[in-house]
């Protein structure tokens, strides 16, 4: 079977001369066209089409994928139109539970929730006639989505949306957040487990990134619906405030039914009570698995063999180290700095002295907040310190949060330095494709893999990358985390990394730094610790303990009370068994 499908924003066949026609084999027998143009859009017949990839290497814009697959799919739930997305399978809501969805970005997460609201009818791979739910109904019958469909036809079912990009709240509300919320003690209490009452005495335009995903979080609670559909609440928020979110939705929606998009592999283990698997090709096709649980769902994820499917649904294996050191070697000092203090707008931050060393991925994790920014602003001269500093040093900074001027991202690429925007970095982070796009109109994935090929393509002595997964999904989360780690190697420089995804931090970094104090007002900084010692400090001071998954070497946040968790804390052991 194959499938192919073009990328409709991105093909112009007024400025190629049709060129994909005239290189195709097929056309060039004379008789039936694969490649055909109707009304001015093209088309590609899947029955036609042999596979051989020429039209899809010609085509100087990259809008047609081709794909051989290896397994039978049969028929798709729903495909948007010829030639176009088609997704296999739904995931199944459960009700009184929490299913977590896990999967790369472009597999249909989206649309699959988007026919679980009813928004879209789904047309069962038919594009040209009007779908209706009972066709639906018909090809899902004997299975629990029939009378899940039944009930939707009747309009039983209400599904409450949080969705993923939260900045869009700031664009499109203003004034004082207390007016966006129910009025009430339900409204104050739903706050409180989220540990962000003090929201109500805000303004939206001044919200930060995580202040903007608790907002949207508490709104989505205050709702009354049947069906509760998260889109990554994690995004933003520091390691406690996900353990907060995480037991709100838990215990605000027990009787409820969930459904979760998260790619911060700790938090959907914590949060859910199973998981459906999503895979395919990226904006050309998505199947969903059957339900799993959770441990059992996501190990298969991590070692890409979905074992009741059959399915090998990646090449490779994502492992993590089960050793809590290093295994670089940590040869030659690259940086020394001497403890001091620095003082900004009211906060205040001490910094234990310490060492960096050539090729280092620091992992940068404590609160927001706390000083992490501060830090590196003050080893890069721009903000004083006691005692001075004067280390001469140069930082490429990526922020937390990204935005990106309306112009072609290749124009953002335009004063690097070629030689710096190298071929490892343009491939590992897809930024070829997205040369000719709007870049503020990228999706958030998208926005960060350019904002950190950006951040890694300026000359400078150390990198600072803020929240690089935020948006990421758990591959290109380890291909950012590779890119990162040969990047520093090759330049022999120092990378210093903050993120709260603690699998991802545990598979990028060398070593940890820890910041640790009362938000906003003081924050202290660890030296540079070994992994075992720095996350020990960390989750110690959070009061959450982790222990290790024996196959894929992955941490799992240990439920609170439970045998493990108690014993962990009793020999101070947070992170590793
Ligand atoms: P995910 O949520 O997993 O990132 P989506 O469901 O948003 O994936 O999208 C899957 C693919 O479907 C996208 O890559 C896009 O190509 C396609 N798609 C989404 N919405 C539409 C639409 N309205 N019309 C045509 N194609 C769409
Ligand atoms: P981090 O990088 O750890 O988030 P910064 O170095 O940016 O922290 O933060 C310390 C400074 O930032 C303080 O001056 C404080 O006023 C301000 N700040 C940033 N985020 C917050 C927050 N969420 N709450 C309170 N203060 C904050
Ligand atoms: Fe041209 Fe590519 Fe469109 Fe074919 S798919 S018409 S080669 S832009």
């Amino acid at each position: 079977m194959r499938i192919a499908v073009i990328d409709y924003n991105k093909c112009r066949p007024d400025k190629c001369g049709f060129l994909c026609a005239s290189v195709c084999p097929v056309n060039k027998t004379g008789t039936d066209p694969a490649i055909t143009m109707e009304g001015g859009i093209v088309r590609i017949s899947e029955e036609l089409c042999i596979g051989c990839g020429i039209c899809v290497r010609k085509c100087p814009f990259g809008a047609i994928t081709i794909i051989n697959l290896p397994h039978e799919l049969g028929t798709p739930v729903h495909q948007y139109g010829p030639n176009m997305f088609r997704l296999y399978g739904l995931p199944l809501p459960k009700q009184g539970s929490v299913v977590g969805i896990i999967g790369r970005n472009g597999t249909g997460k989206t649309t699959a929730v988007r026919i679980l609201a009813g928004e879209i009818v789904p047309n069962l791979g038919n594009f040209e006639t009007e779908p209706t739910y009972d066709s639906v109904i018909e090809f899902f019958k004997g299975t629990e989505l029939q009378s899940y469909f039944t009930r939707l036809k009747e309009g039983k079912i209400r599904l409450v949306h949080k969705i993923q990009a939260v900045d869009i709240i700031r664009k499109n509300l203003k004034g004082p957040v207390k007016n966006l919320l129910p009025k009430g003690d339900r409204t104050r209490e739903i706050l409180s487990l989220l540990g962000a009452e003090y929201l109500l005495e805000k303004n939206v335009e001044t919200l930060s990134g995580g202040e903007l995903q608790k907002l949207a979080i508490a709104a989505a609670l205050l709702r009354e619906g049947e069906v509760y559909f998260f889109d990554e609440p994690s995004s933003f928020l520091d390691i406690r405030e996900r353990m907060r979110m995480s037991n709100a939705i838990r215990m605000v929606l027990r009787d409820k039914t969930v459904i979760v998009v998260e790619h911060d592999l700790a938090v959907l283990d914590y949060l859910s009570d199973y998981v459906f698997v999503v895979f395919g090709e990226p904006s050309a096709y998505g199947r969903f698995s059957g339900i799993k649980g959770v441990r059992e769902g996501i190990n298969q994820f991590l070692l890409g063999f979905l074992r009741e499917e059959n399915v090998r649904i990646r090449e490779y294996e994502i492992v993590f180290e089960k050793r809590a050191v290093s295994s670089k070697p940590r040869t030659k000092p690259y940086l020394t700095y001497p403890s001091f203090t620095a003082s900004l707008d009211g906060f205040s931050l001490s910094v234990e002295g310490g060492e960096v060393y050539e090729g280092e991925v620091i992992g940068v994790v404590g609160p927001n907040g706390i000083g992490k920014t501060t830090f590196v602003r003050a080893l890069a001269g721009e903000i004083e310190t006691d005692p001075p500093l004067n280390l001469d040093i140069s930082v490429s900074h990526k922020p937390q949060y990204v935005e990106l001027p309306p112009v072609p991202v290749r124009e953002l690429f335009k004063d690097v330095n070629e030689e710096i925007f190298e071929e490892e970095i343009r491939r590992q982070l897809e930024i070829d494709r997205l040369l000719d796009a709007d870049a503020s109109t990228l999706s958030g994935g998208e926005k960060q893999r350019v904002a950190v090929a950006l951040a890694l393509s300026r000359d400078a002595d150390l990198y600072l990358l803020d929240e690089p997964s935020a948006f990421l999904d758990v591959e290109q989360r380890v291909r950012v985390s590779k890119v990162i780690n040969r990047v520093m190697a090759k330049r022999k420089s120092v990378a210093f990394v903050v993120d709260h995804d603690v699998a991802f931090v545990d598979y990028i970094s060398d070593r940890i730094m820890v910041f640790l104090g009362e938000p906003g007002r003081e924050g202290h900084a660890s030296p540079p610790l070994d992994k075992r010692r720095g996350m020990n400090e960390l989750l110690k001071f959070l009061g959450i303990t982790f222990r290790r998954d024996p196959h894929t070497g992955r941490p799992r946040i240990n439920k609170p009370g439970s045998q493990k968790d108690v014993e962990q804390r009793r020999r101070g052991e947070y992170y590793y068994e």
